[in-house]
Formats: C-alpha cells, sequence, structure tokens
C-alpha cells in the first residue's frame, strides 16, 4: 500500500506501515428458501446475504424482524412464513440490484468515471436524495 499513499501525511504512512493487510471475502446468499411453509424461517443475512454496496444489509434484516413480527401477530405460521418471504423477496431483490449498480458506478474507470463524474455533479443533491427515497423512505407495512 505504500506506493499508492507516498505523498501523505507521515503519520498516516507510518500507520501503513504497522498493518499486514489481508484479503476480507464476501460472501453472498442468493439462492434457496427463507421458511419452510410450517415453522422454521431464516431472516437478515441467513436468508440473503447482500454485498455490501447499498450498505443495507442490516437495514433489510430490521425490516425482516418488523414484518415478520407483524404477520405472525395476525395469522399463523403456516401462511405467514410464506407471505413473508413472498413479501420480502421483491424488496431484497430490488435493493440487491441497486447494490450491484453501486458498485460498479463506484469502482468506474476512465471514461465511464469520468461520465459519472459529470452525471453527478449535473444532480441537484435533492434530485439525489429523491433517487433513493425508495430505499430510505420506505414504510413497512408492519
Ligand atoms: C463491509 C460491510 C459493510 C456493511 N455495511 C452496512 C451498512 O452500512 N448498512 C447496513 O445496513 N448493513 C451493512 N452491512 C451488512 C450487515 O453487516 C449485515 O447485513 C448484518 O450484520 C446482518 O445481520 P444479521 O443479524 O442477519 O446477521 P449477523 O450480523 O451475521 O448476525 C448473526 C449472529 O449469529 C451468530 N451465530 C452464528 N452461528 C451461531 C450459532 N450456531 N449459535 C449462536 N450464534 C450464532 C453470529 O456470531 C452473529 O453474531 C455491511 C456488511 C459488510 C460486510
Amino acid at each position: 500500500m505504500q506506493p499508492h499513499f507516498k505523498g501523505w501525511h507521515p503519520g498516516i504512512r507510518s500507520l501503513l506501515g504497522d498493518i499486514s493487510p489481508t484479503f476480507w471475502p464476501l460472501y453472498e446468499a442468493t439462492e434457496g428458501r427463507w421458511q419452510n411453509d410450517s415453522d422454521c424461517v431464516l431472516i437478515g443475512d441467513a436468508a440473503h446475504a447482500m454485498m455490501p454496496f447499498a450498505a443495507q444489509g442490516a437495514a433489510m434484516a430490521i425490516e425482516d424482524a418488523f414484518e415478520l413480527a407483524g404477520l405472525l401477530s395476525r395469522e399463523e405460521a403456516a401462511s405467514a412464513l410464506p407471505r413473508f418471504e413472498a413479501e420480502r423477496s421483491a424488496r431484497i431483490a430490488k435493493i440487491r440490484k441497486r447494490g450491484a449498480f453501486n458498485r460498479f458506478a463506484y469502482h468506474a474507470r476512465g471514461p465511464i468515471r469520468i461520465g459519472r463524474d459529470i452525471v453527478l455533479s449535473m444532480k441537484p443533491p435533492q434530485s439525489l436524495a429523491a433517487d433513493l427515497d425508495w430505499i430510505y423512505g420506505y414504510r413497512s407495512p408492519g
């Protein structure tokens, strides 16, 4: 890492000298059912671990818990669990897709990076925020 940080403050370079970088593998759970139509259900990463580029994995686990609790308070597990999986999987898939897009955009190089920066510099902050309302403004059906 030292060559990439050669122009940086000596304190930063000294910190980098004290660490031994390693790989941190990231895994996804992309296939498989989350529940057994009866009495067993997975939520959060156990059901649908995703790449972190939309920063939403933990948020999805929290939404899962809230929505599952609501369903189980209204109906039997045998019908609540399949409904939970059906209702949540569409949102999870959409968030996963957004993460893949972010990964592409954040790591863009060359002309694509220049294009990305031009688009971002032309967009007003309100418009950028509004594009993400469906993520951050989500209101769970409970
Ligand atoms: C680099 C990175 C950045 C991220 N950034 C964000 C972010 O900004 N925002 C966001 O919302 N999400 C983010 N996430 C995703 C988030 O960390 C996960 O989606 C979230 O922690 C999943 O929560 P969980 O409770 O489902 O699973 P976990 O957090 O994995 O919890 C499962 C727990 O079960 C325990 N466990 C496992 N097996 C057993 C066993 N047999 N008995 C007892 N306990 C057991 C584990 O030790 C663990 O504590 C990020 C993830 C990564 C990797």
